[in-house]
């Protein structure tokens, strides 16, 4: 039987990677894993394990080109390593902006650079707040170069800063171990208010059999805010559709659907906003258009809050992660 922290812990990292065969420059790998250093010297055969065909087509060896990370899960990852594998079919990729057409298209850099914008700008994934490193030089110029001009999100952060995959990895856990360090105190304290609804929210008191809930802790400098995760989210789709241009909604955008507006007013207590928000909502969703298949996004997962005690952004795929992180805690303090 597992232990009950495994049930709440999350994998710290994991990303979907793209290897490029130094034999055969037209031949690629796509896959994803929690470790790409391991994952890579799996595919060269320097350890067990590994994809067979990466062994066995004479394509050894092969060089990490870039990784996409900052997934809220492993399942999000894969979704991810699938669609990136069929970008000629996904349906996160709509038929008009299709770059490889068939199975077999487009089997160079470029494409497979090409295929990553357009999945990052999907609706999907785009609420995702992924982030991109490139490890290969060549490979981070036909980036910049952007040969099939495709638009990136707003927030998206790509980087080529680490010539080494150890250096990067290091990085980031390192700069995820020092916000975690102080949410987690602050946590284990005792008692504090939900800066949303008011409860209390005691992680020191965890009964054997009860699933603590999860609870977002402002990462900004000197602020430490306690928010359950799911008060918080609330708020945050909420100021969404507020903050949701008109000429957006009326082009049919994919920004805000009519069935993500429509889940939201469902999932949403209105009872604590104003009047004036819920007719807003309201008229919003009776204006809204069809959504298209294409159009589907997650429409519980909002993009990012603003804290409420000292109003500065928060990016949710942290909130989340951190909030995961907290909870396993928790529940076994190591
Ligand atoms: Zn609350
Ligand atoms: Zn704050």
């Amino acid at each position: 039987m597992p232990k009950k922290k495994d049930l709440f812990l999350v994998a710290d990292f994991y990303c979907c990677y793209l290897l490029q065969s130094l034999a055969k420059q037209q031949s690629f790998y796509i896959g994803s894993t929690p470790d790409p250093i391991r994952r890579l010297r799996q595919h060269n055969g320097e350890i067990k394990g590994g994809a067979w065909r990466t062994k066995k087509d004479g394509c050894a060896p092969w060089k990490m080109v870039t990784i996409v990370y900052g997934f809220p899960s492993n399942i999000a990852a894969l979704q991810f390593e699938h669609a990136f594998q069929h970008a000629h079919q996904t349906r996160h990729i709509p038929v008009a902006t299709r770059i490889s057409k068939s199975k077999v298209a487009g089997r160079s850099l470029a494409y497979k650079l090409g295929n990553i914008r357009l999945l990052l700008m999907a609706p999907f994934f785009a609420r995702m707040n992924l982030k991109v490193q490139i490890f290969d030089r060549d490979a981070y110029e036909q980036w910049c170069a952007n040969k099939f001009g495709a638009r990136l999100p707003d927030f998206t952060f790509v980087d080529q800063g680490f010539a080494e995959m150890s250096e990067f990895l290091q990085y980031i856990k390192d700069k995820e171990n020092a916000i975690f360090a102080r949410l987690k105190e602050l946590v284990v304290q005792g008692s504090h208010k939900c800066s949303v609804c008011s409860v209390e929210v005691d992680y020191t008191v965890v009964e054997e059999r009860e699933v603590p809930p999860l609870v977002s802790v402002c990462y900004h400098a000197e602020c430490l805010s306690v928010a359950h995760l799911t008060c918080l989210a609330r708020k945050a789709l909420v100021q969404e559709v507020e903050a949701c241009n008109e000429a957006e909604l009326a082009a049919g955008s994919q920004v805000l659907s009519r069935a993500q507006m429509f889940t939201k007013l469902r999932r949403t207590d209105l009872t604590q906003y104003s009047q004036a928000s819920r007719n807003l909502l309201k008229e919003r969703l009776e204006q809204g258009e069809e959504v298209s298949d294409a159009g589907f996004v997650n429409p519980v997962v909002p993009v990012k809050a603003t804290c409420v005690e000292c109003g500065r952004v928060l990016v949710w795929s942290a909130v989340v992660k951190n909030a995961t992180r907290l909870r396993a805690y928790a529940v076994e303090p190591s």
